[in-house]
Formats: C-alpha cells, structure tokens, sequence
C-alpha cells in the first residue's frame, strides 16, 4: 500500500453509446471491490469520457471513473490488474512563504491565463495584487474586435490578442494544454467554479465555448477585486526599477506604481515589451515550442490506397 495524495481511476470502461453513465459507474464499483478499497469509497464520479468511433458499426463511449475517499492507495501491481491508475487530487502543492512582510502589493502584468491564474492564486492567500492589462475589459474588447473586423481599424492596445483574458478570449475555448500536469485538475475545476461548464473536469477534450469563455474571464477578475485585488485595464507596463536586487516601482502608461514583487505574464505577443526588456537588460530564455505539419492529399490518392 501506498499513502501518496491522490484517488483511484478505473480506465478503459467501454460501453456501447446507448449505455448510460450508472453503467459506467457499476463496472467502476465491481473493480473496486476487487481492489477491496470498495468499503472506504466515497463517490465515484466520470472522470473522463471519449468516444471511439474506429469501427462505424460499434461506436463506444471510453470512460475513467473517479473512485474518491479515505483509502490507502493500492500498490501498482493491484491497480494493474483492474486496469486502474492513481490520479493526483488536484489540491495546490505546498508553497514557500517568504519571512518578511512585502512593503506593497505584488504587480501582475497582464490578464492573460497566466496571469490571470497568478492574481487567483495571489489574492486568494491575501496578497491583494495589483494587475495591470494594455487591453481594455471584455466589453471594450467585444467592441474594438467589431470595429477591426467590420470596418478594419485596429486599435494596437485593445484587440484580438491583447486584452482582458489574453489571446484566447475569442477562441472557442478548446483547453488543450492538458498534458498530466498535476495542476491541470486545479485550474479545471477553478475553471467550473467560475462558470465554466462542468464537463471540462471529465471530457477527454476540454472544451469551453467562446461565449461562456468571456463570462469565466470576467468572473475571475471579479473575484480578484472581490479579495482585495485592483485589475487596471488601459494600463501598459513600460518598465521596472530595482533596489538592493528587487524591484521597488513599476513604470506603466498611467504612472508609477510601487511595486513587492513583479510577475510579468505577458504571452508571446507582446514584442514591443520583450524589446524593452532585452534593451533594458534582463535575461530572457526562450522556451521550446512545437512545430505542425499538416500534408493534404486527394481523395481519390487516398481512397486507392487504402
Ligand atoms: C485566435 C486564437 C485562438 C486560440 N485558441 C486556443 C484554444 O482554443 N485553446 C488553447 O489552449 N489555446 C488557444 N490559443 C492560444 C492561447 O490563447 C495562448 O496559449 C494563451 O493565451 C497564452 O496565455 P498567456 O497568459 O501566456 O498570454 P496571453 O494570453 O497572450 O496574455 C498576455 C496578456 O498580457 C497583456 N500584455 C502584454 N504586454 C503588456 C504590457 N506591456 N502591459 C500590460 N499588459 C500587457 C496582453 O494584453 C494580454 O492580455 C489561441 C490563441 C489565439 C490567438
């Protein structure tokens, strides 16, 4: 037995469309009494579903079922043999908390996810972040993004990239950086407490939609001014001072702002900022990114070669 954080999932429980999801739940519940943790289960929840459509004439839904409670977790023989996996249980790991007390609040700039999940986190331990955003607010958004596409003027602070939410805020929302970070779970189901729909916690392909997107980006800012955080829009970083190897004051659009600490999220858009920042010296490294091929082919090549 192992006593690691987390809770059992009973993969690979396929059933035919036409099944509902307390048949998915029973083949859950018969593994886990074959696991013997079926006493101390509290609820058994869909995890994940996917569909597999390779054979037309037999289209099945893929369920993961959630197993939560107060259980051992099984060694990883016996969570084989019932084709289980243990998943983390989504809680925040344990953060290090400085000893001094900040003399002002920490800066966050932009209300991209990235920041935005930042200011979450930050006003929600009561550290009343100050956000700074370029872009205007969704509604200020909604308009300019009209105004570029119906009568082609750009405004160069306000648009499809820059704004509140960040540069997805007018995709439709597809959550596909779900790659078993054990964070994931906590940002999903920050997600659905803030609006989102509560499928995004068990499809295999998560997914928001634009118009509820826009709402969840202005419940998050909400809820940062609601602990004690101000969200600025309209206001750009132009660029920090340092003291004794901090930084002490922000320089943004609309004035100086003292400054604890600064976290800058400002996505891969932003060059006029990253210009600012290599000219003014700070060390940046570039990330690894990954790169698409897509190769189209005819029909007819296709179809005689299959
Ligand atoms: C049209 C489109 C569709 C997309 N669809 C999807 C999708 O369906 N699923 C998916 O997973 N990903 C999608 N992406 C990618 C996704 O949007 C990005 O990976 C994500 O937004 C990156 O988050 P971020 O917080 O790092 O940066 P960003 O979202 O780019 O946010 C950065 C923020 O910082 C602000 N900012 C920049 N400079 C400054 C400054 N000097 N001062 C103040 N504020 C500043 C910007 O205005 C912006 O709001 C899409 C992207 C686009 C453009």
């Amino acid at each position: 037995m192992n006593t690691a954080k987390g809770f059992v999932v009973f993969n690979n429980i396929k059933l035919p469309i036409s099944a509902s999801i307390q048949e998915a739940l029973s083949v859950a519940k018969k593994r886990a009494l074959r696991l013997g943790i079926s006493g101390e289960v509290k609820s058994y929840t869909v995890y994940k579903r996917s569909i597999d459509a390779r054979r037309k004439d037999n289209i099945l839904f893929v369920y993961s079922i959630a197993a939560r409670g107060d259980y051992k977790l099984p060694d990883a023989a016996a969570l084989s043999s019932v084709d289980a996996s243990v998943q983390s249980d989504g809680s925040l790991p344990d953060f290090a908390f400085g000893d001094e007390r900040m003399s002002c609040p920490p800066v966050v700039v932009g209300t991209g996810p990235a920041g935005l999940f930042a200011a979450l986190l930050l006003a929600e331990y009561g550290y009343k972040p100050v956000v700074l955003e370029r872009g205007g607010s969704v509604a200020e958004r909604q308009e300019a993004y009209r105004k570029f596409t119906k009568e082609r003027i750009l405004c160069e602070d306000t648009n499809i990239q820059f704004g509140a939410g960040g540069a997805g805020t007018f995709s439709d929302g597809k959550l596909v950086t779900r790659i078993g970070d054990p964070l994931s779970s906590y940002v999903l189901s920050r997600l659905t407490e803030l609006g989102a729909p509560r499928e995004i916690l068990y499809t295999a392909r998560p997914h928001i939609g634009t118009d509820i997107l826009a709402s969840v980006v202005d419940a998050a800012i909400g809820e940062i001014e609601r602990l004690g955080g101000r969200v600025l829009f309209n206001t750009k970083y132009i660029s920090h001072k340092e003291s004794l190897g901090k930084v002490s004051s922000v320089k943004t659009s609309r004035g100086e702002i003292e400054c604890g600490a600064l976290i800058l999220a400002v996505g891969h858009s932003a060059r006029d900022t990253y210009k600012m920042l290599i000219e003014g010296g700070t060390d940046i490294i570039p990330k690894d990114f990954s790169v698409g091929m897509r190769i189209e082919h005819l029909r007819s090549d296709i179809d005689s070669a299959m």
